[in-house]
């Protein structure tokens, strides 16, 4: 592929997200060339703002640090812990980005010198950089609940970074005896795909239903409402008895569960409250990914401070936050918004390498929750910089699937395969 249709290419694929007048006057940049960009993982964002700044100019040097061999998505990974999919099938290897050019190095990142513009990582090697591009996703904040910790993951899981966490979720549900509990601790705000405990609680109440209907899961929430949260009530309902006696999914709000009680499986909520688990599923507090934080990149919350039009880190130069760990305005943080973001983000680098001036982006998001079988329900939105460079919401160019009789039966189960297609582009997008 010449550079030049490599251009047209993204071009054609960021038509959603980057406004059509303001490519005019992209298509006379001047190549980029020689520069070296270091990429700090491999994930969503960085792999995307990888491949698309390659394909924008083939002559950059770049170079995409990752700590693990292969990448699990955390989308579809519910399905994963209800049987309904294998672990395998939301694993990708870095092949498709070593086939654009990229230089893929498996190692942890443990440090970003932004005066001597060098990363270095844990085998001892060193990686200059004219722009470095920091996409590490969240770490969970284990400290937010007594008795949680990295350790304690190991038997009971947050499942919140897909993988092995994902694994041990799915083997506990299937030794679970029928007529056990099984206790999903939800997070606060901010938090890593906002539907995704809720999805996540359909589906194993999916899985109960089918296999153990004697069960039942239990939410504690310290949120009084969470995203879809009529759509998802309104699933529950008519699935799951969600509100009456027989009830295989409850959901109690305004209460955060601040102990946990390993051995037990107990867990304590601010209010006093005592819920004795069989399966215990706790998604802590999140933050900034650490190197993030490593690097001094993060704000007072633990998240990154950008320029919202470049991605450019407002605290360190040259150094861009794309993804789960940057503060994006009215943007969730979900794989979509990651995969958008990082190609504004490839924009912003490279204009900046080449010296002249950054278009007026736009963004897109939509997320998919599979809420029972053959019946998913989603929320799409389009994003804008208003006067005061903020990415905020296009008034009425997203919105909710609709609820009740106008969304019929053809169309919840469309739904779902519209959520598997968007699965297969999206991971084609970003790493193939
Ligand atoms: C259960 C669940 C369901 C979800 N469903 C959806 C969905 O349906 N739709 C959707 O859009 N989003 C969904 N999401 C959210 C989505 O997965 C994240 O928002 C997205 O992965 C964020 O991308 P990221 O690149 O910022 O972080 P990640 O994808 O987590 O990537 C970060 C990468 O950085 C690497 N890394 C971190 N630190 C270092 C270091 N020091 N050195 C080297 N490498 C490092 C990590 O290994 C990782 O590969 C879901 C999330 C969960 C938990």
């Amino acid at each position: 592929m010449t550079n030049n249709v490599s251009r047209r290419t993204l071009l054609k694929t960021t038509a959603a997200t980057v406004a059509a007048g303001s490519m005019m006057s992209f298509s006379h940049l001047a190549a980029a060339s020689g520069h070296k960009v270091v990429v700090v993982g491999g994930g969503i964002a960085g792999s995307t703002t990888a491949k698309y700044l390659k394909k924008l100019d083939p002559k950059l040097d770049i170079t995409l640090i990752e700590a693990n061999k292969d990448y699990h998505t955390c989308f579809m990974s519910n399905e994963v812990i209800s049987g309904d999919r294998n672990l395998d099938s939301i694993k990708f290897g870095y092949d498709g980005l070593k086939k654009h050019g990229i230089n893929v190095v498996i190692d942890h990142v443990e440090g970003i010198d932004a005066a001597k513009k060098q990363v270095k990582t844990k085998s001892g090697k060193s990686f200059a950089y004219d722009r470095c591009i920091v996409a590490p996703g969240v770490q969970l904040n284990y400290g937010a609940i007594e008795g949680y910790s990295q350790e304690v993951a190991k038997t009971i899981p947050h499942a919140w970074k897909a993988g092995e966490q994902t694994a041990i979720l799915r083997k506990q549900l299937e030794a679970m005896k029928d007529g056990g509990t099984v206790v999903l601790v939800a997070p606060p705000n901010p938090f890593r795909c906002p539907p995704g405990p809720y999805e996540r609680a359909s589906l194993i109440a999916k899985y109960l239903k089918e296999n153990k209907p004697k069960s039942k899961i239990v939410i504690l929430d310290p949120k009084e409402a969470f995203s879809k949260k009529g759509l998802f009530e309104d699933a529950w309902k008519r699935h799951y008895g969600y509100g009456s006696a027989n009830a295989i999914i409850e959901w109690h709000g305004k209460d955060a569960v601040v102990k946990v009680d390993a051995k037990s499986k107990t867990v304590t909520t601010a209010s006093g409250k005592q819920v004795k688990a069989d399966v215990l599923n706790i998604i802590p507090a999140q933050k900034a990914g650490k190197i993030a934080e490593v690097a001094g990149l993060t704000n007072d919350a633990g998240w990154c401070p950008i320029n919202q039009k470049t991605f450019e880190s407002t605290i360190h130069k040259d150094v861009y936050v794309v993804g789960d760990s940057s503060i994006a305005g009215a943007m969730p943080k979900s794989g979509y918004s990651a995969n958008s973001q990082a190609k504004v983000c490839a924009v912003a680098v490279y204009a900046s390498l080449s010296g002249k001036q950054m278009i007026e982006p736009s963004w897109v998001n939509t997320c998919y929750s599979i809420v029972a079988h053959d019946e998913a329900i989603s929320v799409a939105a389009v994003y804008q910089l208003n006067a005061e460079n903020k990415i905020v919401d296009v008034a009425g160019a997203g919105g909710l699937t609709p609820g009740g009789d106008a969304f019929n039966a053809e169309m919840r189960k469309r739904e779902v395969q519209y959520a598997y297609s968007w699965f297969n582009n999206i991971t084609t997008d970003t790493f193939k």
